[in-house]
Formats: structure tokens, C-alpha cells, sequence
């Protein structure tokens, strides 16, 4: 039996702090983030690769809001489908050369990923997720007109969408049966497009963005990965984070990680959603989950660092 792996990769990491997010810098950082990929693909894993894409669409945002006046601003849902494409493309591009340099012939393809979602999720209802460019005021205002939900942060005024949580990979099936025939896919991008299901068994888009860890669960449960390896910005996952108390957290249990999690360790929107995943994970049948830093992948898998979370 082939050992199946469903890698997520931060899109926060893809866009180091400090930099502004040249499509070089960002080529650069995922070339160092697929070297672990490919070390894992030497060793006979098969992969399926997702990641996050909060600063990419966020540009894709501002330059639609810029430049709005001389090409129509796309929809939210076609700006998460836009960012889906790049960074697919920056992985795709990197990866096969990659495996190329060590004579390893396989596919690499990017696949725009559909999710779908509840009509009734109380998010749709109720959006919280800031996102993209701030505004100020008048903007806020007349943007509101539009029909945007719009929050004062700080910073100035953004807009807030909702964030359903993914129940379904519309394209798991095909993604799995890929994988079978040794393709190495990259789908479900920025969380996937968010859709419904119609009543005449169609699609719809929605103006949302769904968690792309809660999706790459998803993902792994369409493909009966054993193993998700969450890659993001920080080495482990830790309690009293970012306090004097922080204590590391090297391996762990289920059981003991939903504790924590009921203890509200983990914030909305960063750890939240990885420990979710994580604990999802787990309760459907995988085997573990491990969240490490994005450059160290395979070091993380040789136990070496990153954090690892077990049934028992
Ligand atoms: P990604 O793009 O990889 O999803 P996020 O910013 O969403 O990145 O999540 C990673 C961030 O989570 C880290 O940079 C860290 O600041 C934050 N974080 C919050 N709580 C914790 C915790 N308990 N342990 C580790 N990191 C945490
Ligand atoms: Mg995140």
C-alpha cells in the first residue's frame, strides 16, 4: 500500500512578513516549500497539495478596487478562483522542476477546486471574515450601498464576507482516482470556490471564502490520506501562545488536543482552524497530523521538529 499524503501549505508563508510580495519573492519562497514535497515523493508518498492564498487575494482585491474605473471589478468568488490559479501555477512550475532535477517523471496538475458549502450555514448570515484592501470612510459608505458588509478596524474599513464551513469537494472522486494513477494534484486552492447545491442538483457560487485547513480535511478525507501535513510560519504549535507561559507542544493526542481546543488555546482564523482540521481529521479515520514550518516538511515527518497529533 502506498502511503497518501494531503500537504497544506500557508499562504501566509508564501508571502513572508516584511516583504511586499513580488511575484519573485513569491516564486522564491515556493520553491523552498516544495523541497520537503519532493523528498516525500522520493521516499513513495502520494500527494495532493492545497494552500492558502489571504495575502494574493487580498492584492488581486486592490488592484480590481484601483482600477475599477477602467475594467469592471471581478466578484469575490472569480478573485478566489483568480488567486487559485496563480499560486497553482507558482507550485505546478516549481514542483515539476523539481522532481525533473531528480529524473522523477510525474504529472503535476492544478486543478480549480469546487466546495460545497450549507445553504443555511449561519455564516452567510452573519459574515465575520475581514478581508482584502482598507478604506476609508466615504468608500466604506458607498461600498455598503453596494451591498457589502462592511467593519472599522484600526487601520481603517473592511470588508467583512462570510466563511461556511467546506463540507464536500465537488472534485474529490476525480482528485482521488488522480492520485491512484500517480498524479501529483494541487486542488482546493485558497479553501476552493465556495458553492450550493440547487435544487435541480446545479452549482452556485457564492460570495464567500471558505478556511483552506478546514478544506484540505476535506480533502484528505476524499482521498483517505493518512497523513496531513499542515505547513505554515511557525516551527509548533504551542499553548499560552505568544505569553510568557508559551510551552511547546511536540506530540500530542486527540483527546488531549480537543481539550485545549475547548479551552480556547487556538484563535479563530490562524491555529484555530489547523487544530479543527486536525481534530476532524482524526475522528473520520486518519492516521495523524502534523503542523511544522513550511521549510522543514520533511524534518517534520522524520520527527525531528513540528508538532504531531495522533488518535492514541
Ligand atoms: P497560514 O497562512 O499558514 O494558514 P496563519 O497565519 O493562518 O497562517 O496561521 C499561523 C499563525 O498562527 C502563526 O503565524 C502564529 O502567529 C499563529 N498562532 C496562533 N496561535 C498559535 C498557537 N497556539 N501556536 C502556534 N501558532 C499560533
Ligand atoms: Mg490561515
Amino acid at each position: 500500500m502506498k502511503k497518501k499524503a494531503v500537504i497544506a501549505l500557508g499562504g501566509n508563508a508564501l508571502i513572508k512578513k516584511g516583504q511586499k510580495g513580488t511575484i519573485y519573492e513569491q516564486f522564491a519562497n515556493t520553491r523552498r516549500s516544495t523541497k520537503s514535497i519532493v523528498k516525500m515523493i522520493k521516499k513513495g508518498w502520494d500527494v495532493v497539495i492545497t494552500h492558502g492564498n489571504g495575502p494574493q487575494v487580498g492584492a488581486i482585491l486592490l488592484q480590481n478596487k484601483v482600477a475599477k474605473d477602467l475594467t469592471p471589478a471581478m466578484p469575490l468568488g472569480i478573485c478566489v478562483a483568480e488567486s487559485e490559479g496563480l499560486i497553482g501555477y507558482m507550485i505546478q512550475q516549481c514542483l515539476s522542476n523539481a522532481l525533473k532535477k531528480e529524473q522523477i517523471e510525474k504529472p503535476v496538475i492544478a486543478l480549480i477546486t469546487q466546495v460545497i458549502v450549507d445553504q443555511d450555514d449561519p455564516s452567510l448570515s452573519h459574515p465575520t471574515k475581514p478581508i482584502g484592501p482598507y478604506y476609508n470612510e466615504d468608500e466604506a459608505i458607498q461600498l455598503r450601498k453596494e451591498g457589502f458588509q462592511m467593519t472599522c478596524q484600526p487601520r481603517g474599513w473592511r470588508m467583512v464576507v462570510p466563511s461556511p464551513d467546506p463540507k464536500q469537494i465537488v472534485e474529490g472522486e476525480s482528485i482521488r482516482k488522480m492520485l491512484d494513477e500517480g498524479i501529483i494534484v494541487i486542488a482546493s486552492g485558497g479553501g476552493g470556490m465556495p458553492v450550493v447545491e440547487k435544487e435541480n442538483g446545479g452549482l452556485d457560487g457564492l460570495e464567500a471564502v471558505i478556511d483552506k485547513d478546514l478544506a484540505a480535511e476535506r480533502l484528505a478525507e476524499a482521498v483517505e490520506a493518512e497523513l496531513l501535513l499542515i505547513l505554515t510560519d511557525v516551527e509548533k504549535v504551542y499553548l499560552h501562545y505568544g505569553t510568557p507561559k508559551q510551552m511547546t507542544l511536540d506530540k500530542i493526542t486527540l483527546k488531549e488536543l480537543q481539550n485545549y481546543y475547548e479551552t480556547n488555546h487556538f484563535p479563530p482564523g490562524s491555529m484555530g482552524p489547523k487544530i479543527l482540521a486536525a481534530i476532524r481529521f482524526l475522528e473520520s479515520g486518519g492516521k495523524k497530523v502534523i503542523v511544522a514550518n513550511i521549510e522543514k516538511g520533511w524534518e517534520a515527518i522524520q520527527g525531528e521538529t513540528g508538532t504531531l497529533i495522533t488518535r492514541d
